[in-house]
């Protein structure tokens, strides 16, 4: 049942139109002053207002530019109900920002009519508002794994990096790459490939915590962001990482198939100027990884040295 809030110094008035809204299902609360309604709007939050504009104290072109700059109570449609003969107070009321008007002595069907279009353009409103945010949620997401994509887990973990060069709390990042991903899709196809990803993801998922920031970076690479996380305790979330992807067997058309991961950890420190800096050491420590033998995780604060990172590089 839908609230409609109305606003008259004479009670009649608002007994006269209590009768047919009620009837049209509508829940009517009162107020017989500006004041009254600035006070109970907020806490009632009404679906629609109907503002009588002439009232002692607080009229209603006062009361409506007080509902139009409280947040809360900002989109609540409002239709003035007008008595007067000349067209300058409706015309000052749809400026800020009332919906509708009516003019004494009200016809009901009219005042529904307006009504029902207020409400239809609210539910649009809200509508609209929901698909937004599903669009940004979307915009956000790699659609294959349902991780961060590139972009926005860099926002974020620009945003922890901050944190920690302000508030000097633990922030570590573990980069992960699925070992042998191309003769993955080789062997068993794309589909298989894409399904070991997923599988990689919700390990992830799984054994991080709420606020860790997950992301497929791009291909077989993902990357993890854990703020509030010494380098010890990243270590150890990244070996579960690894002993929970050997041990997983997903079963595809050509046959079981299984895969491991390589993983580089380390955590944000005093010199490092921005986050990319620590991503990048992070991803000099996967290329270790590799290079060591694959399947295993290698935790550090020191920069592999850049030209043996990169002869590593070119072996993998
Ligand atoms: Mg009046």
């Amino acid at each position: 049942m839908k609230k409609v809030l109305v606003v008259d110094d004479v009670p009649d008035n608002i007994e006269l139109l209590r009768f047919d809204l009620e009837d049209d299902d509508f829940e009517v609360i009162t107020a017989s002053s500006g004041q009254e309604c600035l006070k109970l709007a907020p806490l009632a939050c009404p679906a629609i207002i109907l503002l009588d504009i002439q009232m002692p104290g607080i009229d209603g072109i006062a009361t409506l530019t007080r509902l139009k700059s409280n947040d809360i109570t900002a989109d609540i449609p409002v239709i003035m109900v007008s008595a007067e003969k000349g067209d300058d107070a409706i015309i000052q009321s749809l400026d800020l920002g009332a919906h509708d008007y009516v003019r004494k002595p009200i016809e009901y069907s009219i005042l529904a009519a307006r009504m029902r279009s207020a409400l239809k353009l609210v539910e649009a409103k809200h509508h609209l508002e929901h698909a937004n945010k599903e669009l940004e949620r979307l915009a956000t997401l790699d659609f294959l794994t349902n991780t961060h994509n590139r972009r926005s887990f860099f926002n974020l973990a620009e945003g922890e990096f901050a944190r920690f060069k302000r508030h000097h709390r633990d922030l570590s990042v573990i980069m992960l790459d699925a070992d042998r991903f191309k003769s993955i899709n080789d062997d068993y196809g794309h589909a298989a490939g894409d399904r070991a990803l997923q599988a990689l993801a919700n390990t992830c998922r799984s054994l991080c915590r709420e606020t860790d920031i997950l992301s497929r970076l791009g291909g077989e690479e993902f990357a993890l962001c854990c703020p509030e996380t010494p380098l010890e305790g990243a270590a150890i979330l990244a070996e579960r990482i690894r002993e929970a992807c050997e041990n997983a067997v997903i079963e595809t058309d050509s046959g079981s198939l299984r895969f491991t991961v390589s993983i580089g950890i380390t955590a944000a420190t005093e010199s490092d100027d921005d986050f990319a800096q620590v991503l990048n050491r992070a991803d000099m420590l996967l290329y270790q990884a590799k290079h060591s033998g694959r399947n295993r995780t290698i935790a550090s604060l020191q920069q592999p040295s850049s030209q043996g990172a990169n002869a590593l590089k070119n072996e993998i």
